[in-house]
């Protein structure tokens, strides 16, 4: 097993065998009883090209013998920043087949970002676009490989320049070694298969080992809770490589069932509601966020959505007020609430719950052996109905991050229950209800942000002596980051000052914060720790003055 990741006890690993939830098999294996079983059948749309599950086999072996032949090996760490492009399934395919490890980045990452995914997982490879916009990542990923000696390959989507290897090239050009080859590698299905990130509760990210047995089980079983089957079009517009969309159910447990994906390269709701019409999607994955957007396009009459069964939505709270909306507008579609980690623990909404379930709850876990408790900050479980924090343990929830044994020895109990950070009251009908969260992130869209990564940027500011970021209520978004700054003495600082440094730094986009307040000083709680939650109040408010205000 590859050094760093926290193995599941074997006791437990013994009786999810037994239960049938842990098949012992690789990724790999799974999907070629998929790729035989569905063969004929449409796997993946993407733009205009479409894919049967026997085309995506085919090709992966060829991008699979090819990556062997550049030197690759299982168990090499993969960090693709890559939009929702076909080329991004047919690597993850092709990378299960040779044992490689999948890194869940984001094409909104930038050198920040990558750099610390390369060191922190060993990467030997990046795999990225030419271009995004107007962003080239070629030079920045060429720093990376300089100051990351793990780092050997650089692959990028379309025309390779000095130094690196083009995917495009490696998908097409036909394979030289034997396809026999790959009968050799041997996985081991309690390894990784990807390593999704968490967005944490302190500055650097987590890695979250998802190992074959727990992430297939994952797949299978979200499938069959979302009424996935050989007819379902799931529609994958948000990043493709989130737990959510690739993996809960997403592509892969489309895949599982012989469905298909089609993938938007964007969230832009007419494009959309286009590809929902042109391809009768049945199911739809969003974040409130996203669905906000979609339900309030003046031209959503315009399209035929009336294909759409399932919108399946998590990462964030939605708000019952555009639950009762998109049900007005999508009456053909149930609107489920799905909350969701990368760590592990799913739990949905199902179809057949009574309403009050539907409107007021996140649901209940996807297996019987999901064991949840919600605690205090002394472990202790809290009474039935009282707010505590979310703690899990199960056969597909890590048992510890990535390389990390003293933050895992905080975050997890001796006997394996991992602290979420979330908190939940239980519902009287048995499901839970999400109360707010403890962990220090901002939450943008269901995009999550560390407090603590950008503060610690932030402090660098020649002019800044004290910083705490927070989240503030945002419509659209749910939440934006606001900055609280206390100013070194005869220094001023504007957001857009704030903005440019960051950039600078180049971190994603999505990071940066939306409101600068300078202040005097920071509050701080009882305990001498700064009160994040005096700060959060205090913005809140200042913004509905500011609404009142201006609605006058
Ligand atoms: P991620 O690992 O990026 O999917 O983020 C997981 C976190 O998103 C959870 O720990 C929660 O804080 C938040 N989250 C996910 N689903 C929901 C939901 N339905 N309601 C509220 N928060 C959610």
């Amino acid at each position: 097993m590859l050094e760093g990741v926290v193995p599941f006890p074997p006791e437990d690993q013994k009786r999810w065998r037994e239960k049938g939830y842990w098949q012992d098999k690789s990724l790999a294996q799974e999907f070629a009883v998929l790729f035989e079983r569905y063969a004929d059948r449409v796997a993946l749309i993407a733009g205009e090209r479409q894919y049967t599950y026997r085309d995506i086999d085919r090709i992966t072996d060829n991008l699979a013998l090819n990556l062997l032949e550049i030197g690759m090996q299982p168990l090499d760490r993969v960090v693709p920043t890559l939009p929702n492009v076909a080329e991004f399934v047919l690597l993850y395919v092709a990378l299960q087949k040779i044992g490689g490890i999948p890194i869940a980045a984001l094409v909104t990452h930038r050198y920040m970002e990558i750099s610390q995914f390369v060191k922190l997982s060993g990467a030997t490879t990046c795999v990225y676009p030419e271009k995004q916009g107007d962003f080239r990542f070629g030079p920045i990923i060429e720093r990376v490989q300089q100051e990351s000696p793990s780092l050997k390959f650089r692959l990028v989507l379309g025309t390779a320049g000095p130094g690196e290897l083009s995917l495009t090239e490696l998908i097409e050009r036909p394979a030289k070694l034997a396809r026999s080859e790959l009968d050799r590698i041997a996985i081991d299905p309690t390894d990784p298969a990807m390593f999704q990130l968490s967005g944490g509760t302190t500055g650097i990210p987590k890695l979250i080992p998802r190992t074959h047995n727990d992430y297939a089980y994952n797949s299978k079983t979200a499938a069959d809770v979302c009424g996935v089957t050989g007819d379902t079009v799931m529609l994958i517009a948000l990043p493709i490589a989130h737990n959510l969309p690739l993996a809960c159910p997403g592509i892969q447990g489309a895949f599982f069932k012989g469905g298909s994906a089609v993938l938007s390269l964007t969230t832009r709701p007419k494009e959309v509601f286009g590809l929902i019409q042109k391809q009768r999607a049945t199911h739809l994955k969003v974040v409130p966020a996203f669905l906000i957007r979609l339900i309030n396009e003046p031209s959503i009459g315009e399209y035929d959505l009336s294909s759409l069964r399932l919108i399946q939505s998590g990462g964030q709270r939605m708000q019952p007020e555009v639950r009762l909306r998109t049900h007005r507008l999508f009456p053909t579609a149930f609107v489920q609430e799905n909350f969701g980690m990368s760590e592990g623990l799913l739990m949905f909404v199902r179809w057949d719950d009574p309403e009050e379930v539907k409107l007021e709850t996140c649901g209940r876990p996807i297996c019987p052996d999901d064991e949840v408790k919600l605690i205090d900050d002394e472990w202790r479980e809290v009474p039935a109905g009282e707010v505590g924090e979310l703690a899990c343990r199960g056969p597909y929830t890590l048992r510890g991050y990535f390389g990390v044994p003293e933050y895992n020895a905080r975050q997890f109990a001796p006997d394996g229950f991992f602290r979420t950070g979330d908190l939940m009251r239980l519902h009287p009908s048995g499901n839970y209800v999400v109360e707010g969260r403890g962990k220090d992130l901002i939450n943008r869209g269901g995009e999550k942000i560390s407090a603590e990564e950008v503060e610690n940027l932030i402090l660098m500011h020649p002019a800044v002596e004290n910083i705490a970021c927070v989240p503030m209520p945002d419509p659209n978004l749910g939440e934006k980051m606001c900055a609280f700054v206390v100013l070194r003495e005869g220094h001023s600082l504007t957001l857009n000052e704030l903005t440019a440094f960051l950039m600078d730094k180049e971190i994603a986009k999505f990071k940066l914060p939306e409101r600068l307040e300078i202040v005097p000083d920071l509050p701080v709680s009882t305990f001498g720790k700064v009160s994040k939650k005096a700060l959060a109040e205090a913005v809140a408010k200042k913004l509905e003055a500011e609404r009142t205000a201006k609605s006058l």
